[in-house]
């Protein structure tokens, strides 16, 4: 997994954001945890599924639907499937070895 550390992506509050496979981590946050790098597999795992591009169209659509109906950004951002999915087995490191394909699908 590619990691590029800098100062400006992801925002503030946020470590690291994966964009079609290669992670972007702010500075301050390397180096990233083996259980934050697994995190950021598993994204890139699904995107792989979905061709990338839908990947961002669902997580976007996802995140502003959630958002609304639990009125909060944060909470949104928690209940999209493929984060659910992510922080859910992030800890597991052997995970993505025993994963089906479309595992996010549970988590909607
Ligand atoms: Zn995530």
């Amino acid at each position: 997994m590619h990691i590029i550390g800098n100062k400006r992506i992801p925002f503030r509050g946020f470590q690291a954001i994966n964009l079609f496979g290669i992670v972007f981590a702010r500075r301050e946050c390397l180096p990233l945890s083996a259980v934050t790098i697994n995190h950021e597999k598993i994204h890139t795992q699904q995107m792989r599924e979905l061709a990338f591009f839908p990947f961002y169209l669902l997580y976007v659509a996802e995140w502003m639907f959630k958002s609304i109906r639990r009125r909060s950004f944060r909470q949104g951002y928690l209940s999209i499937s493929f984060e659910r999915e992510a922080y859910a087995n992030q800890e597991d490191l052997s995970y993505l070895e025993k994963r089906k394909r479309w595992g996010f699908v549970k988590y909607m």
